[in-house]
C-alpha cells in the first residue's frame, strides 16, 4: 500500500532520533539543551534534538581519536571493514522506508524521491566503497640496486564531516563511506535543519558492527557545532558541503587551528545551453525544466541558468513551461507529489526575495512566482520562471538554491560559452547539441567540474562531482574521494 494515509501512518508511529551518538551511546548534549526540529511539510515541530556545541564536540573527537589510535577500525583486516560496510548497506535498505520517511518529514521532499533516490542512492554508495576498499594499491618506485621504496596510502585519523540539508543522507554518505572506508573515525556534523537521518545512520552503523567512537554524529547549530568542530586541533580534516559563506569560514578555522586538510563542495549558477541544432527539444525541455525544478530547486548543481538560441527560444521556452506545468506540487508524504516544500521558512524567504528582485529588474515572469499551499502551515513555492533575464541580473549572478530559473537568449556560439563561464561559480554545465565537434569544444571549454551533454546530471557514483572556481575542491564520488581521506606515505629501504 503506498498512499497518502500509509506514510502518514508511519510517520506518526515513528520513534524520532533526537540524541547525539558518541562513543556509541546515545547521548543528550552536556548542557542539556535542545533544540526544535521543525518539518517543513506543515510548520510544526517534529521533535527536540541535543544542541551540540563546544563540549560534546570535545568529547566526539576524542572518542573518534581513541578508536582511531587503538585500531579497533583501522587495523580491522580488509576482509572485515567491507562485510560490516555491505552489512550497513543492508541494514539501510531494511530500513528504506522509514528512512525515507525521515527525510520527507525533515526537508520537505516528496516521499516518491527520498524512497526512489536518496535513499537508494546512499545505499549504493555505501556499497560502493565497501566494494573499493581492498582495491586501493600503493606505488613500487622506480628499481635501484640498494634501495627499495614504495608508497601506501594511510587513513588520515579524524574526519569531521560537515553536511548539509538538501541530501541529508545521500551527502552524509558521500563523506562517511570513502572516509570509513579507508579506515578513519568520523564525527558527522548534520545541518541543523536536517538532522534525522544522520542521527538514525549511527544506530544503524552500531547495529551493523562499525566499532563505538568510529562513527560519531553531533546534531547541532552551525556557529556551534559546526564552528567548533573545525576549530578542533584534534580533527585531522573537514570535508564540507555548504555554502560559500561557510567554506571561507572553514579555511580561516583551518588557519586559526592546525591546518587540518579541508575539502569543499560548494554552491554553483550552473548554465544549460540549448543550442540551435538540439537534437530532441522535447526531452531537453523536459531536463531544462527538472534540471531546476527537482527537490524544488534546492540543488548544488540545479541547471538555475537556461541559455537557449533566439531561433527556437519561444517554442523552447513554451514547451519548458509546458513541463513545468505538469509538476505534481503537493504534500510530500503523499506518493503522488513531485515538488515538495522548501527546507525551511528563511529558504522559502530567500527563494521570495530572490522572485521579488527579479521582477524588479525587469525580468519577465512566465510562471509561477509565489508561495502556495499556505493552509498547510508549510513552506511552498512554485516552479517559477523568468524569461528575458540579462546576464548582469542578480538572477543571473546570484544562486538562489530554490526553484526559479532564469531564461537568457544568445545568438551565437562564442556568445554562449562566454556567457555559461560568466559566474564565479564551476559546478556543473550542460549543453543540447547535434555537432559532436561543438560537444566536444564546449565540454573543454566550461569552466565546471561537471558536464553534460544531451541530458542533465546524467552521471553517478562511479564518476567525481566537484567544482571548479568558488564551487570548491576536492573531489566526492568515484574512487578519487577514497584518496581524499588517506595521506601517502614514502617508505624507502636501503638494502645492506
Ligand atoms: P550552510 O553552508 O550555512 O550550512 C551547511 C552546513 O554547514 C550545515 O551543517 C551547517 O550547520 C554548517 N555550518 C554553518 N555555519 C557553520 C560554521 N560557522 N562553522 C561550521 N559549520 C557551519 O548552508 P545553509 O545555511 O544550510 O544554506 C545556505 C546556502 O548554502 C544555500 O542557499 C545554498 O546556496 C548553499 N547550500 C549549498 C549546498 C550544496 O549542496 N552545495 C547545500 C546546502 C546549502
Amino acid at each position: 500500500m503506498t498512499s497518502l494515509a500509509h506514510f502518514q501512518k508511519i510517520a506518526e508511529a515513528l520513534a524520532l532520533p533526537g540524541k547525539a551518538i558518541i562513543g556509541g551511546h546515545k547521548v543528550p548534549a552536556v548542557s542539556g539543551i535542545t533544540f526544535d526540529n521543525v518539518s517543513p511539510r506543515d510548520g510544526r515541530v517534529l521533535n527536540q534534538v541535543a544542541a551540540c556545541a563546544a563540549a560534546d564536540v570535545d568529547i566526539a573527537v576524542e572518542s573518534a581519536r581513541a578508536a582511531f589510535e587503538d585500531g579497533r577500525w583501522r587495523k580491522l583486516p580488509y576482509r572485515e571493514k567491507k562485510r560490516i560496510l555491505f552489512k550497513l548497506a543492508d541494514i539501510m535498505e531494511r530500513e528504506t522506508e522509514t528512512l525515507a520517511v525521515l527525510e520527507s518529514l525533515d526537508v520537505g521532499k516528496p516521499i516518491s524521491n527520498t524512497l526512489a533516490a536518496d535513499i537508494p542512492q546512499a545505499i549504493r554508495t555505501t556499497r560502493y566503497y565497501a566494494e573499493a576498499l581492498d582495491k586501493i594499491y600503493g606505488e613500487v618506485g622506480p628499481e635501484t640496486p640498494d634501495r627499495f621504496s614504495f608508497a601506501v596510502h594511510e587513513p588520515l585519523g579524524v574526519i569531521g564531516a560537515i553536511v548539509p540539508w538538501n541530501f541529508p543522507l545521500h551527502m552524509a554518505m558521500w563523506k562517511v563511506a570513502p572516509a570509513l572506508a579507508m579506515g578513519n573515525s568520523v564525527v558527522l556534523k548534520p545541518a541543523e535543519q536536517s538532522p534525522l537521518t544522520a542521527l538514525k545512520l549511527g544506530e544503524l552503523a552500531l547495529e551493523a558492527g562499525v566499532p563505538p567512537g568510529v562513527l560519531n554524529v553531533i546534531p547541532g547549530m552551525g556557529g556551534e557545532a559546526g564552528k567548533a568542530l573545525a576549530l578542533h586541533n584534534d580533527v585531522d580534516m573537514i570535508a564540507f558541503t555548504g555554502s560559500g559563506a561557510v567554506g571561507r569560514l572553514l579555511m580561516q578555522y583551518s588557519g586559526q587551528s592546525n591546518l587540518k586538510r579541508v575539502s569543499l563542495e560548494l554552491g554553483g549558477k550552473s548554465p544549460h545551453i540549448v543550442f540551435a541544432d538540439c537534437p530532441d527539444l522535447e526531452m531537453a525541455a523536459t531536463h531544462a525544466a527538472w534540471g531546476i525544478f527537482y527537490n524544488q530547486g534546492e540543488v548544488c548543481t540545479a541547471a538555475s541558468r537556461l541559455l537557449v538560441h533566439e531561433s527556437i527560444a519561444d517554442a523552447f521556452v513554451d514547451k519548458l513551461l509546458g513541463v513545468a506545468r505538469s509538476i505534481a506540487a503537493g504534500d510530500p508524504l503523499d506518493p503522488a507529489t513531485a515538488f515538495g516544500a522548501m527546507v525551511s521558512a528563511e529558504q522559502m524567504k530567500t527563494a521570495l526575495r530572490y522572485i521579488d528582485t527579479a521582477n524588479r529588474e525587469g525580468g519577465a515572469l512566465r510562471l509561477g512566482g509565489n508561495r502556495t499551499r499556505i493552509e498547510s502551515g508549510g513552506y511552498y513555492v512554485e516552479p517559477t520562471v523568468f524569461d528575458h533575464i540579462a546576464p548582469s541580473a542578480t538572477l543571473s549572478r546570484e544562486e538562489v538554491f530554490g526553484p526559479v530559473l532564469a531564461v537568457t537568449r544568445f545568438s551565437g556560439t562564442d556568445e554562449a560559452l562566454k556567457l555559461a563561464n560568466d559566474t564565479p561559480y564551476g559546478l556543473a554545465a550542460g549543453l543540447w547539441t547535434r555537432d559532436v565537434s561543438l560537444a566536444h569544444r564546449a565540454a573543454r571549454e566550461l569552466r565546471a567540474g561537471l558536464v553534460w551533454v544531451n541530458g542533465w546530471d546524467s552521471c553517478d557514483i562511479t564518476m567525481p562531482f566537484g567544482g571548479f572556481k568558488q564551487s570548491g575542491f576536492g573531489r566526492d564520488r568515484s574512487l578519487h574521494a577514497l584518496h581524499k581521506y588517506a595521506d601517502l606515505k614514502s617508505v624507502s629501504i636501503t638494502l645492506l
